[in-house]
């Protein structure tokens, strides 16, 4: 068992803009808030924090959204669950999305009103406690 916070989110997320609303967002919702501007701090914060969900971007500088998921999960024993952020242009981009293993998506434009929610619906997917 983990014995650490249960509201410890992982943003991953490249745009200041958009990475600020987020933070805002579940900072004022009671979250803890960890940020990565790149897939490779990502992967790194990933190991180091334990985060309990990871919010990724899928569009990054350097290795993008599903290479950073693969990275992680190399060596994610807890299964830590990671949610893909991004604007679907295409079903296509979402069907890979869900091929390379993510537990769910937001999409963009990020909804201030459901994220949260949204962020507490897919802490329930982790195993670290909570009602199934
Ligand atoms: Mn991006």
């Amino acid at each position: 068992m983990r014995v650490m916070s249960q509201n410890r989110i992982l943003v991953v997320e490249d745009n200041p803009k958009n990475l600020k609303l987020v933070r805002d967002v579940l900072t004022f919702s009671g979250f803890e808030v960890i940020e990565a501007t790149c897939g490779e701090d990502g992967v790194r914060l990933a190991h180091e924090e334990l985060p309990d969900l990871i919010l990724m971007d899928l569009q990054l500088p350097g290795i993008d959204g599903m290479e950073a998921l693969r990275r992680i999960r190399e060596s994610d024993e807890a299964h830590v669950p990671v949610v893909a952020v991004t604007a679907f242009a295409m079903n296509e981009d979402r069907d890979r999305a869900f091929d390379s293993g993510f537990d769910g998506y937001v999409e963009k434009p990020i909804s201030v009103r459901a994220l949260p929610q949204q962020v507490r619906d897919f802490l329930q997917l982790g195993g670290s406690g909570g009602p199934a």
